[in-house]
């Protein structure tokens, strides 16, 4: 066990101490709910029990054109490893907080790169899984169980254009600590637009706001609370409903509420 400071650890700087059971070895977690860096959780005050893998799941190792990724290793760490050795795939990474697990488990990415893209597959304690058996689209990827490690195809020259636009792309981010985008894009649509539309920018409760540089970051202005942004969730999902009769659906995950 590790005592964890969430309100420190999280990305949006809000929770408290929590015991974190720490895992090294590969075997069946399912009574707990697995966390990486805590970059797109919101925490209770009353969380489920969590874990997190160990350092024995922080590594990357190159076998032919393809790597395989611990599900601990931070996206900072996959990314400089990629530009050291000259591999592509790896550029959207850039910026991107987070552990490959947690990664994975959200297909994160943005616009049409998404971590799946260059997935061959994923190591859990049922074994491997291969992508074509994993039902994953936008912000999901539906693996049972706990990521232990992923297989991805790479490939020579890492793409600095590609990197360079990342970089731009993120240029609007916020800098007031938050867990990434609130809600996710409905179908053909910008949850960053509606919010907008319903005068949610800028909009704050508390210490908790819709970034007024971009309104589908929830942001921690300073001492943030769950209940505020709670508060302030609901409080977009009803507005979103009543003038669009469009139901905002979490990016962000809400861990025991
Ligand atoms: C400033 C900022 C910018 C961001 N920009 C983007 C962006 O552009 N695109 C994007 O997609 N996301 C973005 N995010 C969100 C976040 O970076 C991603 O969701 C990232 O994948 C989270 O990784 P994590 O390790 O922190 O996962 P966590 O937040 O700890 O967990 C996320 C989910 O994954 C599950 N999980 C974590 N590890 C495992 C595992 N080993 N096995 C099984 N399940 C696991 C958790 O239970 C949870 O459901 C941003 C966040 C911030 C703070």
């Amino acid at each position: 066990m590790k005592t964890i400071d969430f309100s420190t650890y999280s990305s949006i700087k809000i929770g408290s101490l929590i015991d974190v059971k720490i895992i090294n070895k590969i075997q069946n977690y399912s009574d707990y709910i697995i966390i990486g860096g805590a970059n797109n959780i919101l925490l209770s005050p009353n969380p489920p029990k969590l874990a997190m893998l160990g350092k024995n799941f922080d590594f990357i190792e190159k076998e032919d054109d393809y790597l395989h990724i611990g599900a601990a290793t931070p996206s900072g760490k996959i990314l400089s490893y990629a530009k050291k050795h000259n591999l592509a795939n790896f550029e959207l990474m850039q910026k991107l907080p987070g552990t490959l697990g947690g990664m994975v488990k959200m297909n994160a990415g943005l616009k049409e790169w998404e971590i799946l893209n260059h997935l061959v597959a994923v190591k859990t304690e049922n074994g491997w899984i291969k992508k074509e058996d994993i039902e994953y689209g936008y912000r999901f990827a539906n693996i049972k169980g706990t990521i232990f490690e992923a297989k991805f195809k790479t490939s020579r020259g890492f793409d600095f254009k590609l990197l360079e636009m990342f970089k731009k792309l993120r240029d609007n981010q916020p800098n007031f600590p938050s867990a990434g985008s609130c809600f996710k894009n409905p179908e053909k649509n910008y949850a960053g637009k509606l919010l907008d539309e319903v005068g949610l920018k800028g909009f704050k409760i508390g210490s908790m706001a819709f970034s007024d540089s971009h309104a589908n970051f929830l942001i921690n202005l300073g001492n943030g609370t769950f209940d505020e942004a709670i508060t302030i969730i609901g409080e977009a999902k009803k507005r979103v409903f009543e003038k669009f009769n469009i139901m905002l659906e979490l990016e962000i995950k809400i861990l025991g509420h």
